[in-house]
């Protein structure tokens, strides 16, 4: 049987404040390691030609610019908190190149709030103006977009919650403290994994990089891959110590992998 080759782009690998954190003077942030050099979370997935872009960054044209993004076909979204939607006016360009609106997905919670947040995206009617053009998709239960198969995730994030993604035997589970049990059954067999590991200490809305360890190890995936990371990891110190066949993630990381044909 043919397959299908999917490409995934670490956009981001950062928390929310990005690292190095403005003002602050800790080694890490002094670092001139190139893997500490982390932009707000984001991935982007591609196959046959068709780019999707999970969540709109606050470094969205930063992005874009360092990978060379010429088109981008649709966006989903993990949940709203500002790291992950603040580039949204940035998809505008992309309009522009393509001459054509991008369908966004979401949560109907999401949505809503995406709405509100953005109102001048939304709410201008036909009125041309000096903002991105995006249809609103309700994410409800699995679909397929450009033939691959996106089945959203339930997953706790501190006080709220966020949405991961599988496509096949690729997982994204940014920004997440807990991994209910449905969503764990949901995960079964996968090979790579990407997950949030923030820190070694515990926090209130993310897995520590131990917590994370042990949610993999009961997926047991080939590679696992931790993201969303603060100024308490070092690339250079800690990459080395992880478990076999677990890693640090990076900007500008890219990974593979196949789906079997349509
Ligand atoms: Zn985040
Ligand atoms: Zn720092
Ligand atoms: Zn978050």
């Amino acid at each position: 049987m043919s397959e299908r080759a999917v490409t995934v782009t670490i956009l981001g690998s950062g928390t929310s404040t990005g690292v190095p954190v403005p003002a602050c003077t800790c080694p890490v942030c002094r670092s001139r390691e190139p893997r500490n050099q982390r932009t707000r979370c984001s991935i982007l997935v591609s196959a046959a030609g068709r780019n999707i872009l999970i969540d709109t960054s606050t470094d969205l044209r930063q992005q874009a610019l360092r990978e060379g993004i010429t088109h981008i076909d649709a966006v989903l979204f993990t949940h709203t908190h500002a790291d992950h939607v603040n580039g949204i006016d940035d998809l505008r360009p992309f309009n522009l190149a393509s001459g054509a609106g991008i369908p966004i997905y979401a949560c109907a919670e999401d949505l809503a709030v995406l709405r509100r947040t953005f109102a001048y995206i939304f709410d201008s009617g036909d009125e041309p103006g000096y903002r991105p053009r995006l249809s609103a998709r309700e994410i409800s239960a699995g679909f397929s977009l450009f033939g691959l198969p996106i089945l959203p995730l339930q997953l706790i994030h501190g006080p709220g919650r966020s949405l991961g993604y599988r496509i096949g035997p690729f997982a994204y589970l940014t920004d997440c403290s807990f991994v209910p049990e449905a969503t764990m059954e949901l995960l079964a067999g996968i090979d790579i994994l990407i997950i949030d590991g923030l820190r070694f200490r515990p926090h209130l809305s993310h897995l520590s990089i131990s917590q994370a360890l042990a949610v993999a190890e009961r997926l047991g995936p080939g590679r696992t891959i931790l993201t969303h990371l603060s100024h308490d990891v070092d690339y250079s110190r800690h990459a080395s110590l992880l478990p076999p066949g677990t890693e640090l993630a990076y900007d500008g990381q890219s990974l593979r992998f196949f789906l079997p044909a349509p």
